[in-house]
């Protein structure tokens, strides 16, 4: 018990944050950010370490990630500064990916970081945001009138 205990804190102690794009990495660039394959014209921009995990099993997005460390929200004392939003602009400022995705939870919290970046990005090139719809076996009579407005507001042209 005590060897498994020393085991998880050694790993943890291993596990860090990557210097570009602040996801979990056990060495100083990830792996992602290490990808000569990764498209680097795309970035996708969420709140946590383990968005980039549900989105990677998605397989659908081939960029490049930057991980906040969190939203914006003031009751709980997180501003701008707490997160990595410096970096971010720095990042995008130097290199001009043709499009920034926001990719946040629609909480209110996520809404105030959402159109706060949009804000800041807009001016280094084109900002766009994931749409949230209805979740897959949901019932559309169910579903709260904010994810169906945001669920119409994201429709797109049946191919
Ligand atoms: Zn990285």
């Amino acid at each position: 018990m005590e060897a498994l205990a020393q085991a998880l804190i050694e790993a943890k102690k291993q596990i860090g944050l990557c210097s570009v794009c602040f996801h979990l990495s056990a060495d100083p660039v990830c792996e992602l950010c290490r990808n000569p394959n990764r498209d680097n014209t795309t970035y996708c921009v969420v709140a946590d370490s383990r968005d980039v995990i549900a989105l990677e099993r998605t397989r659908e997005f081939k960029g490049k990630y930057h991980v906040l460390g969190g939203v914006i929200s003031p009751i709980d004392g997180i501003g701008p500064e707490q997160l990595t939003i410096n970096s971010l602009v720095r990042r995008v400022s130097k290199d001009q990916p043709k499009e920034v995705i926001l990719a946040i939870s629609p909480s209110v919290e996520g809404e105030t970081t959402t159109l706060y970046l949009g804000h800041l990005l807009k001016p280094f090139t084109k900002v766009t945001r994931i749409a949230f719809g209805l979740p897959v076996g949901g019932d559309l009579e169910y579903a709260d009138e904010v994810t169906l407005a945001r669920a119409l507001e994201g429709r797109r042209e049946l191919d």
